[in-house]
């Protein structure tokens, strides 16, 4: 049985109480002392004196809130400090660079983007470097920079590995380049992952503890969060969904297996035979939002199909609480993503009486944006180590 109270039953989390207090806090889950007792399981007194250090240390403030129908003493609220330090988000991308800055409530204060046709390793270079000058420009209370990044990805080691049609970049040190040159320290994940932990902290995916976020655009790729954790193996590895197969006679592709989802429903693939039934070349957010024509409904409709294929294996063997279809799946009209809701409840295995939520990420198409930031938030909340 999962306990509601973090801090009880988890020896490593008692040692990172200020993380995660601090977390509570952020994240809007608690805004009291009593409800940050209750929640993580500490003492009255341990809360008390990590919330004066918070405060004494500008990170938290309190502030009253005033309440015109109350008469008497007003509830005090604890809330992040305007002069609490801020985050760096960068995210790597295959067409652009962006990078958003944003406090520990993930409000954003600023966010550039720099767009990357034709590009190489140090074209890249100078374009994460310019992203990282213009935001300390800005701001010079920095913790520290989280960077999300197409994959593959040695997250161990803070590299990018060789993702495909990637310019030829290959094994890039981006965590060692922005730690040698800013002196600050990074955090480094997929994606997607990326984009789980941004739902997960700050968007809709706030009361589940187990699901899946599907990005779906030149590629198909994923980020799982189980446990209230990002999956990851014992080298860090994160997980593929793309490349699960829907058919052992199917699509050859790239990774060398057949069937892959990702060569069926990638936006690439569903622009270019959409282009080809309409004789129209558009956008896909052009054509989910024209789904009333039948020819593209039709082909949304088995897109949707073929995706639940693939997600109902990966709910058999995960068994979560919800499916976020983000990056440009973001543009499905909801009766798409209510049929694909259907499809997979029906069709998994195990407990049919528990409901799979699907949904759209709260942040949009920028969930991998944010979650960059939020990746390093994480950090944070895992750990004394910035307090
Ligand atoms: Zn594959």
């Amino acid at each position: 049985m999962r306990s509601h109270n973090e801090g009880f039953n988890n020896n490593s989390l008692k040692k990172r109480n200020r993380g995660l207090l601090f977390k509570l806090i952020a994240t809007g889950q608690c805004s009291s002392r009593i409800e940050l007792a209750k929640t993580s399981g500490l003492t009255k007194m341990s809360v008390t004196n990590i919330v004066s250090e918070f405060i004494e240390k500008g990170l938290v403030t309190e502030a009253n809130l005033e309440s015109k129908m109350n008469v008497g003493r007003n509830p005090i609220s604890l809330t992040i400090s305007g002069n609490a330090p801020k985050i760096i988000g960068i995210l790597v991308g295959r067409d652009s660079c962006s990078a958003v800055l944003c406090d520990f409530k993930c409000s954003v204060l600023k966010k550039i983007q720099i767009n990357m046709e034709h590009c190489s390793k140090e074209k890249l270079i100078s374009a994460v470097f310019a992203l990282m000058d213009e935001m300390l420009n800005y701001e010079n209370n920095i913790i520290g920079v989280g960077i999300g990044s197409i994959g593959p990805v040695d997250i161990y080691n803070g590299m990018i590995l060789n993702p495909p049609n990637f310019y030829g970049i290959e094994n890039l040190p981006i965590t060692d380049m922005i730690s040698h040159n800013y002196h600050l320290p990074v955090a480094f994940e997929g994606q997607y992952n990326c984009a789980a932990l941004a739902e997960k902290y700050y968007g809709n995916c706030r009361q589940f503890h187990d699901f899946i976020f599907l990005g779906i655009t030149n590629g198909v790729g994923s980020g799982i969060i189980i446990g209230d954790e990002i999956l990851h193996n014992a080298f860090g590895l994160g997980s593929e969904l793309g490349h699960i197969s829907i058919d052992y006679n199917g699509n050859a592709c790239v990774c060398g297996n057949k069937g892959c989802l990702e060569t069926y429903v990638s936006i690439k693939v569903m622009n270019a035979r959409l282009a080809e039934i309409t004789g129209k070349v558009n956008s896909f957010e052009n054509y989910c939002k024209n789904y009333k024509d039948n020819r593209i409904d039709r082909e949304l409709t088995e897109m949707i199909e073929k995706l639940a294929c693939a997600l109902t294996t990966a709910v058999n063997m995960l068994h979560c609480e919800a499916i976020v279809i983000g990056d440009q799946g973001n543009y499905f009209p909801d009766k798409y993503l209510k049929r694909l809701e259907d499809i997979i409840n029906n069709s998994k295995i195990s407990d049919k009486s528990r409901k799979i939520t699907v949904l759209k990420p709260y942040f949009g198409e920028e969930a991998q944006l944010f979650g960059s930031a939020v990746n390093f938030m994480n950090k944070v909340f895992h750990s004394n180590e910035f307090f």
